[in-house]
């Protein structure tokens, strides 16, 4: 070294030198390393208004309704829109084959199917990659989180470029970004209240109509006139939002295909609740082994999360933090911070929000007739699950997880829940692997099961499944049992009154307990 220690007088100084030092007896020995290329992303955002009747927009990863009513509603409003394919487990490889190492599966599916579709635009239908770089872009939703899902974009084009899609945009839509957001360069995506309005339609009228399916179809008496009856009315919703007419009667239309289904609720099957990691319960394909229907072909009832209450959740999020910051001393000037805004009228706004949400819900609920449905209450929730962990934890489902399970137990909602979470994800791991045991600790009649998803264990998942629903299926059974013998209801007269007045398969029971079998034995 040519400086001692005493002349030197800051750490970075000792740094630089350290740095020198080392250089030069790498060069003297010989282990001089190549200067390694980084890769950088350039972050292609172009996308502007003037091209908006050329651009696709590519979209995707929700369940195959709200897809098809978010491509509807975003053409209603003037947009070229396609919906990529449920992913598939082929879409897994192709991720794993060019992303990262190390990422969460919902990354692999997600960019797996983008880059799957990319490349059937190329070899199939012989685009060049230029043609489909300027046709083409891919809507996601992003978020600045302490999870992977702040990296997601980066990852989808580093994996893009190695695919050979370099410069493929990848448009993130924030969601805590609020009501008014532009995407692309340009404004080629503009999230203006107007467009945001009929996507929070389409959502709602997703949840709806899938919440109706996941109730009727296990009971339907003639199979596949479920799906039947729902592949026409989501036809009659995505009309209705293509042409921008009245939802409410595309609904309502809805609710006659449905009611025409004809069910016998009068079977003790488990209701299973389905909760996790956003992406892993909420996808219908191989990313979660198409768990709804597996549970539906084993004789189960399943109950799934609505986007509503995903929307409910960061609607909390946003006003728990703006309270928080209310009791500090001075203004806070950072990203979120309240230097320079109202924070009593910002609480105002999200309370608005949160009401106009739920009452959206459940008058679209009512049009399609679905009865009884409660969306959860956020802050109760929370409280719920303050106990066990930190409602200012943040990534993932958060303490959502917890506390739905407490709530699940505490009103007897569901014979099972399933926690879905993808191979690698951290916060989902944390919560079903460690707080969830103490949860059951505390609460020794939860049935609860945690299972992951890595895409290639499929035999595993569904057998660990199948010994919890085991289970679930006995408790269903003693739970009707119970209710025909306190009622004192012959099992022909129960088959009698359920034939002459309760046969619809809209006059879904009130909720007394888990099993509907046994609520429309409450009900006659
Ligand atoms: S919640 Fe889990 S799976 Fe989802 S982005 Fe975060 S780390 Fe990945």
């Amino acid at each position: 070294m040519s400086a001692t220690l005493h002349d030197v007088s800051t750490f970075a100084e000792i740094e630089t030198e350290l740095r020198a030092f080392e250089a030069a007896e790498r060069r003297r020995l010989g282990l001089a390393e190549a200067e390694i290329e980084r890769w950088h992303d350039p972050n292609p955002q172009l996308f502007e208004r003037a091209r908006r009747r050329e651009t696709t927009i590519l979209v995707g990863g929700l369940t195959c309704a709200h897809d098809a009513f978010v491509q509807a509603a975003l053409e209603g409003v003037g947009y070229c829109v396609e919906v990529l394919d449920c992913p598939d487990a082929a879409a897994l490889h192709v991720g794993k084959e060019f992303g990262n190492r190390g990422q969460c599966n919902p990354t692999y599916f997600t960019v797996g199917n983008l880059v799957k579709r990319l490349t059937q635009l190329r070899d199939g239908d012989g685009l060049s990659v230029r043609e489909i770089n300027e046709r083409y872009v891919f809507v996601t939703a992003g978020a600045c989180g302490p999870c992977r899902f702040g990296t997601y974009a980066t990852e989808y084009r580093k994996a893009l470029r190695d695919a050979g899609f370099d410069g493929f945009r990848v448009l993130l839509f924030q969601q805590t970004g609020g009501l008014r957001q532009a995407l692309g360069d340009g404004g080629g995506l503009d999230f203006t209240p107007r467009v945001f309005l009929q996507l929070v339609k389409a959502f709602v009228a997703g949840d709806v109509l899938n919440a109706l399916g996941y109730r009727i179809r296990p009971y339907e008496v003639q199979p596949g006139a479920t799906d039947a009856a729902l592949a026409t009315a989501q036809q009659t919703v995505c009309t209705a939002l293509r042409q921008r007419r009245s939802i409410m009667r595309a609904l309502r239309h809805c609710r006659r295909l449905l009611a025409a289904v004809e069910v016998n609720r009068l079977q003790p099957k488990p209701l299973v609740m389905i909760i996790g990691e956003f992406w892993a319960m909420t996808t219908e394909g191989d990313g979660n082994y198409r768990l709804q229907r597996f549970l539906e072909s084993e004789g189960a009832e399943v109950h799934v999360q609505p986007l509503t209450a995903w929307l409910l959740y960061l609607i909390w999020q946003a006003r728990h933090d703006v309270r928080r910051r209310l009791t500090l001393n001075g203004a806070d000037a950072g990203q979120k911070g309240l230097a320079g805004r109202h924070g009593r009228r910002l609480l105002c706004r999200l309370w608005i929000a949160e009401r106009s949400l739920r009452i959206l819900f459940q008058v679209f609920a009512r049009a399609a007739g679905l009865r009884h449905y409660v969306l959860a209450d956020m802050q109760a929730i929370a409280d719920l699950a303050r106990d066990h962990y930190d409602v200012e934890l943040r990534g993932g489902e958060g303490h959502m997880e917890v506390g739905k399970l407490i709530e699940c137990v505490q009103k007897q909602k569901a014979h099972l829940v399933i926690s879905v979470k993808p191979f690698g994800c951290m916060p989902s791991s944390g919560v079903s692997d460690g707080i969830q045991s103490a949860v059951m600790a505390r609460h020794p009649e939860a049935a609860f099961c945690a299972v992951e998803t890595t895409g290639d264990g499929e035999v595993n998942f569904q057998s660990r499944v199948q010994m919890y629903l085991f289970k679930a299926r006995q408790s269903a059974r003693a739970e009707f049992e119970c209710a025909q013998q306190k009622l004192g209801l012959p099992a022909d007269e129960a088959r009698r009154r359920y034939a002459s007045r309760h046969r619809s398969s809209l006059r879904h029971p009130q909720h007394v307990v888990a099993g509907t079998g046994a609520n429309q034995l409450y009900e006659l």
